[in-house]
C-alpha cells in the first residue's frame, strides 16, 4: 500500500519550467536532465511496486536528516520482519565494476552507486534507532532502465537488474507479512520526519525580466507560435495542443517560477508571449481560477 507517493520535486519542476525560457550553463541543464531522468526512472519502480500485493506500507521519496547529514531516500517499504530500503537508478548503456569504482564502458568514473546505497543504510539505521525501532533493513540497489548492462557484476544479491525486477517482486510476494499497529507507528514516524525542503538544490538565479516569453511546446521545448484560435501547433515537432491546456500550463509555469507575483490577465498575456487574445485569456482562467479584486487590479488564485 502506498502511503506517501511520489511527485516531481520543488527543483524538478523549476528546472523545467526554466529551461525553455533561459539559457541555462552546460553543468545546470545536465543537472535537470540527470534529475528528469533519475524521477523517470523511480516512476518506472512505482510500476513494479504497485504489484506487491503482501500488507506493506511503501513510502516513496523521503528526505532525512541524522547527524547533521542529510539523506535521501527513493523507496522505502516496511513488511512485517523487514524495512527494504530501494535506491533508484535509471542509467542506460553499459557499465561495469571496476574494484570500488563504477565505470563506464568508455572507463569514465561514475559515483558508486553501492557507496551511496552504503551510506543511506547507515544513517537511516542510526535514524531507526534514535526513534526507537529495531526492525532489519534490506537494501538493493535497482537499475530500472532496460537498456541498462552490466559487466562484472558483483555477486552481490543487492543489486537489482531491469531482467531481475520481475523476479524479485514475485520473491517479495511469496514472503508473509502483516503489519500491526507498531509498523503504523513506524511508518507515521517516518512522514513526520519527512522534510520537505532539499538542501541540494541547484536552482540558478534568475528573473522575471529575463526569461523568454511564450509558449514552450511541452515535447520538445521550442516556442509554439502558431495559433489557429482553437489550438497552438509546434512548427518544431508538429505536436498540437488545446488552447486551455497550453493556456493553464503556462500559468502553471509562471506560478512555478514567480510564486510571490499574481497572476492577472495583462500578466498572462505578457507571460505567452501575446500569443492569445486576452479575451481568450479571461475566459479560460475565469472557468478554472478564483478571481479577486476588481477591475484593472484583479488577478487570478
Ligand atoms: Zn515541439
Amino acid at each position: 500500500m502506498f502511503i506517501k507517493n511520489r511527485s516531481e520535486s520543488e527543483e524538478l519542476r523549476v528546472l523545467k519550467a526554466l529551461n525553455p525560457r533561459m539559457d541555462l550553463a552546460e553543468k545546470e541543464k545536465q543537472y535537470y536532465l540527470n534529475l528528469k531522468k533519475g524521477f523517470e526512472g523511480e516512476v518506472m519502480f512505482d510500476g513494479y511496486l504497485k504489484r506487491i500485493v503482501i500488507q506493506s506500507f511503501i513510502l516513496n521519496d523521503l528526505l532525512f536528516e541524522q547527524n547533521h547529514s542529510h539523506f535521501q531516500i527513493d523507496s522505502l517499504m516496511i513488511s512485517q520482519s523487514l524495512t527494504y530500503l530501494f535506491e533508484v537508478k535509471n542509467f542506460e548503456g553499459e557499465y561495469y565494476f571496476d574494484g570500488d569504482t563504477f565505470r563506464k564502458i568508455n572507463g569514465t568514473e561514475v559515483k558508486n552507486p553501492l557507496l551511496q546505497l552504503e551510506r543511506n543504510v547507515s544513517l537511516l539505521r542510526q535514524f531507526f534507532n534514535s526513534i526507537g525501532f529495531k526492525i532489519p533493513i534490506e537494501p538493493y540497489l535497482v537499475f530500472v532502465n532496460p537498456d541498462f548492462t552490466l559487466y562484472q557484476a558483483p555477486l552481490n544479491r543487492r543489486i537489482i537488474l531491469p531482467t531481475n525486477l520481475n523476479r524479485f517482486i514475485h520473491h517479495i510476494n511469496n514472503q508473509k507479512s502483516n503489519l500491526n499497529y507498531q509498523h503504523s507507528r513506524l511508518s507515521d514516524t517516518l512522514l513526520s520526519s519527512h522534510l520537505t525542503k532539499s538542501p541540494f538544490s541547484k536552482i540558478p538565479p534568475y528573473e522575471y525580466a529575463q526569461l523568454r516569453k511564450g509558449v514552450f511546446c511541452h515535447s520538445c521545448g521550442a516556442v509554439m507560435e502558431e495559433y489557429s484560435g482553437r489550438e497552438l501547433i509546434c512548427k518544431s515537432c508538429s505536436v498540437k495542443e488545446n488552447t486551455k491546456s497550453a493556456l493553464l500550463r503556462s500559468a502553471k509555469e509562471f506560478n512555478i517560477l514567480n510564486p510571490k507575483d499574481k497572476l492577472s490577465t495583462n500578466i498572462i498575456y505578457e507571460w505567452c508571449g501575446g500569443v492569445f487574445p486576452k479575451k481568450t485569456i479571461r475566459k479560460v482562467m475565469k472557468e478554472n481560477y478564483t478571481i479577486s479584486g476588481y477591475g484593472q487590479w484583479s488577478y487570478f488564485e
